[in-house]
């Protein structure tokens, strides 16, 4: 890969331009460059510059810049409706906490400034004067696959233990290896990451799950980063499963439900969903607890799905994900046995219980469980979930009624025919949305009114 291919926006190269032309340096720098190198679309374009905030401030004005974050030297500068972080070259100074450092110096060259930064592929700058400004050779790193800290790697993590989390992430973005050296510095420094904010900490796994690589990134070095943040997941591991269903211990059974989310990653992007990934990683976290051997020596899990659940709300809460994410997750979590019978009255109950978004991620954490599952238990399974999915879609297609509000009257209808308002309207109501899901009526008023008075006289007869 040549910096020929390098190519900015036109609004970065326009910032560029205007601050050399006031006589300061400028590069774009960081992950757009790792991207670009990779051939990959670059999200966001940072800006370095040997000019001082007040500087960049002062060259692009008032109206259209800023100043986001001057402790750190940067400005944010607008051009062309879009934002873009202007950022003094730095260094940082000691980083006490292991967090933050505790002091910013502005450094005169990129070189300086390329020091800091955690890895090869991440230390890279570019414009169209000086091309490929590499000197960690993180191109060479980006073409073999490696994520290799700069520099020292003991100083990098020990800086800033985020770096670990960093690391397996990129990994998991980009399906690139952790190097050796890097990968051993980051285990023995695994207890600095207690230095470091639950939400950092939950934002990086989050991005990790949902990455194309993710069970590969997790599973690297026997899992003991993920085994760290998530204590759950480290009673998991080497936890055996002597039955007929599992090959795998729990760690490895849940490491390859989720490889098995991301072979169909490669296809539709809801297969990214984070809902389902993290249910996935986290479905069976109960199962340490709920083990039992019987007297023939198979392990039986009673009750895991519940105390998993429980587990993942723990987890979850802990790593300050948002209460809908969480609900979402452990809903997931708590249902993950779920039997799918393929029947319409199964399908309709189903989707009353979940709705539909929920039902199908119900469907896909199912399926990938099940094929992290022996061949005997995922054919036991496919025979009754690919059925179950096609009489789903019938359900959906015809619209049938499956929660109160597709019933075809309401409480408002039952009161004008002479039924008392309160409690018993709603199990009123829930009883006729069965009698739709079991066919003992047709969703239509008239059909409605007709069973409920059936009812009703087979009451008074008993
Ligand atoms: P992406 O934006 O795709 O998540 P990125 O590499 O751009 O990845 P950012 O968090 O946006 O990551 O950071 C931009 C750049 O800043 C990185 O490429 C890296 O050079 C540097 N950087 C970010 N966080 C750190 C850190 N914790 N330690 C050292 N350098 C960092
Ligand atoms: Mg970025």
């Amino acid at each position: 890969m040549t910096s020929e291919k390098i190519k900015l926006p036109p609004a970065v190269q326009a910032i560029l331009e205007t601050l050399q032309e006031n006589g300061h340096e400028a590069v774009a720098v960081g992950g757009c460059i790792r991207d670009q190198v990779l051939g990959r679309p670059a999200h966001d374009w940072d800006i370095g510059t040997s000019a001082l905030p007040e500087e960049v401030a002062q060259i692009f004005g008032a109206n259209n810049t800023i100043p986001t974050g001057l402790q750190h030297g940067t400005v944010t500068v607008k051009k062309d409706g879009e934002l873009f972080e202007v950022t003094t070259y730095r260094c940082d100074g000691d980083y006490s906490d292991g967090r933050h450092p505790d002091s910013v110096q502005y450094v005169r060259t990129i070189e300086e400034d390329l020091a800091r930064r955690d890895f090869t592929i991440n230390a890279m700058a570019y414009n169209e004067s000086r091309g490929l400004i590499d000197p960690y050779d993180g191109r060479h790193d980006c073409e073999k696959g490696i994520i290799r800290a700069v520099g020292d790697p003991d100083a990098r993590f020990t800086e800033d233990a985020l770096r670990i989390l960093r690391a397996v992430r990129f990994a998991a973005v980009l399906g690139f290896a952790v190097e050796s050296t890097t990968k051993a510095a980051m285990q023995r420094h695994l207890d600095k990451l207690q230095n470091i904010s639950r939400e950092r900490i939950g934002a990086e796994l989050y991005k990790t799950v949902t990455a194309p690589h993710a069970a590969e990134a997790l599973q690297a070095g026997q899992g003991t980063v993920i085994r760290y943040i998530c204590p759950e997941l480290d009673a998991c591991y080497g936890c055996a499963q002597n039955n007929r269903y599992h090959y795998l211990d729990v760690f490895g059974h849940t490491m390859q439900a989720l490889a098995n989310a991301e072979h169909y990653h490669r296809f539709p992007d809801e297969w990214a969903d984070g809902y389902v990934r993290m249910a996935l990683l986290l479905h069976d976290i109960g199962k340490p607890d709920s083990k039992t051997t019987d007297e023939n020596g198979y392990d039986h899990f009673y009750s895991h799905a519940s105390v998993s659940a429980q587990k993942a709300e723990q987890v979850l809460r802990r790593l300050r994900y948002s209460n809908a994410f969480v609900d979402t997750v452990v809903e997931l979590v708590a249902a993950h046995d779920v039997e799918f019978v393929p029947t319409k009255a199964c399908a309709r109950r189903l989707l009353n219980k979940f709705g539909v978004d929920q039902l199908h991620r119900l469907l896909k954490l199912r399926e990938c469980d099940n094929r992290a599952h022996t061949l005997e238990a995922w054919a036991r399974f496919e025979s009754n979930a690919v059925p179950f999915a096609a009489v789903l879609q019938q359900v959906l297609d015809e619209e049938s009624a499956f929660s109160l509000k597709d019933l075809a009257i309401n409480g408002k209808d039952l009161i004008a025919a002479g039924y008392k308002p309160g409690p018993q309207m709603g199990k009123l109501l829930n009883s006729l949305l069965d009698a739709v899901i079991t066919e003992q009526c047709k969703n239509d008023p008239v059909d409605l009114f007709a069973y409920l008075n059936r009812c009703e006289t087979e009451e008074n007869m008993a």
